[in-house]
């Protein structure tokens, strides 16, 4: 139970420069090497190992990006903590599609001819430039997030001695023979010129709503069945077919139709006109005007040959096509008959060349086979169809529709569904395949596995700047595949060792065919590069296992940091690529950080647009707000909103509140530390003052700390930087929210040096112990606040210190549970204060209260009651009485408990709360004119007013003691200050206070 009135002392973001102290911070890591020196100090340390997903280095660094390195980061720096010996590298996915069309557009091509044209040794040249040039743009955001990165760690996935790795995969794939060129239906880019993978065809940025036409074409019916009784019904009819996709029509290879459902042949009155179409549609297709002559089974209609709406110039069979019977066929859909076009995906026949017949190019446009739609898109060219059909009568219907096509995520060009020749991965023939993958759960709780819906993965792909499939094929026929560099020197008969195995340097190895030994020309395409990246558990080690002693450390990695994006699941893709080179799980773990959605609730990166510029974003607030923001989203939270509001408030209630705690204590502790005069040296012999021994607050606080190390302990190993940040926050607020706050009078209490040292050891072991904790996720102000606060012999950084250790004897429960419920009380009791209309600096004389447990308060706590309160006593009592009955007395009653209120004044009260308000005015005095606790001034005031004159004089000492005076006298009226003398008059009150600051404790 919390009181909402509580709040951590916020900063307001004028007085937090962090994104200044996070440039000195960074600046003193570099100097300081601190990623070497923790790199060399856990060297020996069990080894901790953790995969990130290679960062794309194309466009600019967005959110997303900041993200996944942060998360990286994050775990990193904890392990650190805790002694392991964790390697820093980052990897950049450097090949792809992306890279190519984002250079093709720099350079003004458009065409995959004009590609050509250029030369494709020079385009590939300034894809390698154009992926370093992005990835050291990337590089500089991620290190102002502060992720520490080995520099001789680096990979990038077009170094040779990875892509030799991913050849050697590709090998163990291939003769295993699960690496084949499938003759299928896949999807097309025809702008890219390339098949994509099925993972590249998904999610609401491929798929749109465009507007096309539906029509119901006529197929005449050329070859009635042998049935004389159907033969009569069937002769001169037309079937009505019905399609979504006219483009289709021309490539139309069959009809469809249910087997079991009933159809019949219509005739229209007083017409020879006779159509079939399904039973259930005849009503909706046909309407008035029309009859049934015949009803016969879609059974009944298979193998009925009709003729086909288009001819094909090229076609080699006499244009007809059949009725095949199709139980997935919905007879209450369109006119119940499909149009089936095998080159699209269409029938069940065996699909072939020969049979699936295709009329459009692989520019996406049609041939000249179809004149009256010769060079048109096949997006484009649903009117043309229907107009080319209405000409020659074979047009019934056609109406406007709405459907969803999948676009190109690269380049937004419509995909087309072809049947097209293409390297696959078989992934389905080791769908059930037993693997060391079992067991592997990522953070949001999913099992990772190939899972019911692995389908073949189409990796081969028709272009230039990728991994070129290490395949050479002979005049026969045979394939023969190499798996590094040195098998292809020994194939070829030359030393290709330094090659760049790149195209086009790679087309021009001529090989001997392992099985007939003649000339073998390499295949043209290249490889998907989302296999590249989830080849990276091994190959970011360039060599395949056996060959080089380091394989073995860090395979399985502890973890997997998944980036987002459009591109095939990461871990997915890692998970297959183990499982068909039949290795064990790659990961034992994997989270992947949710998407950022900006303000408006879009989802941020992937294509360009849409991008939040991380930059701007950090130098606003800090790049530890915006990790602290990243680090609190739960795994299971879809998206997180990354917001200036939302990082703003970071900023304030847990960065600032932590920072100035941490600036009141330094600022304290270098006085005492300085031993004023008025100290006496009693500072030492209190800072080994056992908690026992402490204040209640101190052992509270205390407990709360060491519970906090419990659990962020525990998210952090579980990695739920969540459940670890919400503790942290929760802990922060504690400190400053309710310790600090009661505190300060002791803090700020010059008579009596001890109170003052107390507090100072209490805030610096739990200052010690909480910027340790807050360092995974804030590195930057946690160093900044280590160097204020830790011990000389202390290390350098907190990023060399250690991660604490949960003190569990100090944690108390039961202290917790009752500073809860007098947190709680203390909320009523400040209700009941604000409703009396008393201003809170007049003392009274009695709460009673009545709440769970308040009979076991101890008598410390309800001093703290009696502070927090400004009452003299505070009475627990059993029940309140209703305030009705009572005169003098007020009653607030809330969830947490009911406190009455005297509120009665007595005129020494009266004086009582002239004195407060008095100290009250002192204290504004001292901060507007920039004293600091502990700093001594001699204080003196003069008044009209008799009243205020008594109260001053009688609380006198109180007042000394509250606002650090050395004195409290009253002047002569008249009296004119000296130069250095801090005035301040109150109307109200009718007095003038002087203050003349004494010599600083410490020069
Ligand atoms: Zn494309
Ligand atoms: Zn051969």
């Amino acid at each position: 139970m919390r009181a909402t009135h509580e709040r951590a002392e916020e900063v307001k973001p004028g007085d937090l420069d962090l994104p200044a102290i996070e440039r000195e911070v960074a600046a003193r890591w570099a100097e300081s090497d601190v990623l070497g020196k923790s790199l060399a100090q856990n060297a020996s340390g069990r080894l901790w190992s953790c995969c990130t997903q290679p960062s794309p280095a194309i466009g600019v660094p967005g959110i997303g990006y900041a993200r996944t390195r942060t998360a990286a980061d994050l775990y990193a720096r904890f392990k650190t903590m805790q002694g392991m010996a964790v390697p820093r590298g980052h990897g950049w996915d450097c090949h792809g599609l992306g890279v190519e069309i984002a250079v093709a557009h720099e350079l003004g091509l458009s065409e995959i001819e004009e590609i050509e044209r250029y030369g494709v040794g020079r385009f590939v040249a300034r894809c390698r430039e154009s992926a370093l040039r992005h990835a050291s743009a990337f590089a500089a955001v991620g290190e102002r997030m502060g992720c520490l990165t080995d520099q001789r760690k680096i990979f990038y996935t077009m170094d040779r001695s990875y892509i030799e790795s991913v050849w050697w995969s590709l090998r163990q794939i291939f003769d295993a023979g699960l690496l084949v060129k499938d003759y299928r239906i896949g999807r097309y880019c025809p702008r890219c010129r390339t098949p994509l993978a099925e993972h590249e065809v998904r999610g609401p940025q491929v798929f749109k709503k465009v507007t096309g036409t539906s029509v119901i074409v006529r197929l005449p019916i050329e070859k009635p069945p042998e049935c004389a009784a159907l033969r009569e019904y069937l002769s001169g009819a037309d079937l009505l077919a019905w399609t979504a996709t006219p483009w289709m029509l021309p490539a139309n290879t069959g009809a469809a139709v249910h087997p079991g459902e009933p159809y019949v042949v219509a005739r229209k009155a007083g017409h020879g006109d006779k159509v079939v179409l399904a039973d259930a549609r005849f009503a909706r297709v046909l309407g008035e005007g029309w009859h049934i002559v015949a009803k016969l089974t879609g059974a009944e209609l298979a193998g009925v040959a009709y003729r086909r709406p288009f001819a094909l110039a090229g076609a080699q069979d006499d244009g007809i096509g059949l009725v095949e019977p199709d139980r997935g066929v919905r007879a209450y859909a369109g006119t119940g008959i499909a149009q089936l076009a095998a080159a699209y995906g269409g029938g069940e026949l065996p699909l072939s060349p020969a049979h699936a017949v295709d009329p459009i190019g692989p520019d996406g446009r049609f041939g000249s086979d179809v004149a009256s739609l010769a060079g048109l898109f096949f997006a484009n060219a649903d009117a043309a169809v229907g107009a080319d059909l209405a000409d020659r009568g074979l047009l019934f219907s056609a109406v406007p529709n709405r459907r969803s096509q999948p676009h190109c995520w690269r380049c937004g060009t419509p995909v087309l569904t072809r049947a097209l020749a293409a390297w696959h991965i078989r992934t389905s023939a080791i769908r059930d395949r037993p693997s060391g993958l079992a067991g592997v759960v990522t953070a949001r709780g999913q099992r990772l596995g190939l899972g019911a819906d692995a389908a073949d993965w189409a990796v081969g792909r028709t272009r230039y700047w990728g991994v070129p499939l290490p395949i050479w094929e002979c005049s026969r026929d045979h394939l023969t595949c190499a798996g590094s560099l040195a098998e292809l020197s020994e194939l070829a008969g030359s030393d290709l060792l330094g090659l760049d195995p790149h195209r086009p340097a790679i087309d021009d190895v001529v090989i001997g065919c392992r099985t007939c030994g003649g000339p073998a020309y390499r295949v043209p395409e290249t490889l998907d590069a989302s296999y590249d990246t989830g080849a990276m558990p091994f190959a970011l080690r360039g060599a395949p296992p056996g060959e080089s002693g380091g394989f073995a450390a860090g395979y399985p990695a502890s973890l997997a940091v998944e980036g987002g994006g459009h591109t095939r699941n990461w871990c997915d893709a890692m998970t297959v690529i183990a499982a068909l080179s039949d290795r064990r799980a790659p990961f034992h773990k994997a989270i992947s950080p949710s998407s950022a959605l900006d303000d408006r609730g879009r989802v941020m990166g992937g294509r360009p647009g849409n991008q939040a510029d991380p930059t701007a974003l950090i130098e606003r607030h800090g790049a530890d707000a915006i990790r602290w923001h990243f680090a609190v989203a739960t795994p299971e939270q879809p998206a997180a909103k990354v917001t200036d509001a939302a990082i703003g408030r970071i900023s304030r209630r847990v960065l600032g509140a932590y920072l100035s705690t941490a600036l009141i204590f330094a600022e304290r502790a270098d006085q005492v530390r300085g031993h004023p005069p008025w100290l006496n040296g009693a500072v030492l012999p209190v800072h080994d003052r056992p908690v026992h021994d402490r204040p209640v607050l101190d052992r509270w606080l205390l407990s709360e700390l060491h519970s906090a190390v419990g659990e962020v302990s525990e998210g952090f190993d579980a990695f739920r930087s969540d459940v670890a940040a919400r503790r942290i926050e929760r802990f922060i607020a504690d400190l400053a929210g309710w310790y600090l706050r009661l505190s300060r009078r002791r803090l700020a209490d010059v008579a009596d040096a001890g109170q003052a040292a107390t507090v100072l050891r209490t805030l610096r072991d739990c200052l010690d112990v909480l910027t340790r904790l807050m360092a995974p996720i804030a590195p930057h102000l946690s160093d900044h606040v280590w160097n204020l606060i830790r011990h000389q012999d202390a290390p350098s950084s907190v990023h060399l210190a250690a991660w604490p250790t949960a003190l569990t004897a100090l944690v108390d429960e039961r202290l917790s549970e009752q500073m809860s419920r007098v947190r709680g009380i203390v909320g009523v009791g400040k209700a009941a204060r604000a409703a009396s209309m008393i201003g809170s600096w007049q003392p009274l004389t009695t709460a009673r209260l009545a709440c769970e447990g308040s009979a076991a308060f101890t008598p410390e706590l309800l001093m703290l009651i009696a502070e927090e309160l400004n009452v003299e006593n505070v009475e627990p009592v059993a029940t309140v009485p209703d305030a009705a009955g009572s005169p003098g007395w007020l009653v607030v009653s809330k969830q947490a408990g009911t406190v009455a209120l005297e509120v009665v004044i007595t005129p020494r009260l009266r004086l009582e709360g002239i004195a407060s308000r008095s100290i009250r005015l002192i204290k504004q005095a001292r901060r507007r004119n920039g004293l600091r606790i502990g700093d001594l001034v001699e204080l003196a005031w003069t008044t009209i007013d008799d009243e205020v004159g008594a109260a001053l004089t009688e609380f006198s000492p109180m007042i000394s003691r509250a606002v650090g005076a050395t004195d409290c006298q009253r002047l002569p009226s008249g009296f004119r200050p000296g130069a250095g003398v801090i005035e301040q008059t109150s109307p109200e009150l009718g007095a003038t206070f002087w203050l003349r600051p004494l010599a600083r404790s410490r020069a």
